[in-house]
């Protein structure tokens, strides 16, 4: 069993991670853990614009979060979303799967998930004092923007460069 594939090995992928060498936007596998039952869980860095090139502005980058909280479940059928949430550089979200999906799957996923985000109309989900944390920071208009421009270039599989 390697470090990656241990539950209780305390490595942190990211910061292994070459930021200078990705190439955006792109899907990557970024962590894969199995249980003892031996089911699998696969953890993905889904990027949507270059490393310390640019950032999703908090208000666009939140409603992505809720509208890919659907859309991804809804387009990502070859395994079961756990979680999508959005990294705290604003580069992208980490998106947790219960099962071994090809990442071609996971690209293709993604990619239908933010088209559907860039042609939303009407509420968002979640949007409400009783549901968000922070219901008044949210901007549809940008969600739309960001993932329509994040859309103008393929979105690629990125193997890991690690530092070194
Ligand atoms: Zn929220």
């Amino acid at each position: 069993m390697t470090a990656a594939e241990h539950p209780t090995t305390p490595t942190v992928d990211s910061f292994d991670l070459d930021h200078t060498k990705v190439v955006a936007p792109y899907v990557r596998l970024a962590g894969r853990y199995v249980g003892d039952s031996g089911d699998v869980v696969t953890k993905y860095d889904l990027r949507m614009v270059q490393p310390n090139r640019a950032e999703v502005p908090t208000a666009a980058l939140h409603t992505i979060e809720h509208l890919l909280a659907g859309y991804l479940r809804r387009s990502l059928t070859a395994a079961t979303v756990v979680d999508a949430s959005p990294m705290g550089c604003r580069t992208g979200f980490y998106l947790t799967l219960l099962g071994e999906p090809p990442a071609e799957a996971v690209r293709a996923g993604f990619e239908a998930a933010l088209r559907l985000v860039a042609e939303h109309e009407g509420e968002v989900p979640g949007c409400s004092e009783l549901r968000c944390g922070n219901w008044r920071d949210h901007s549809l208009p940008g969600a739309k923007a960001w993932a329509a421009a994040v859309l103008e270039r393929p979105i690629i599989v990125q193997e890991t460069v690690t530092i070194g």
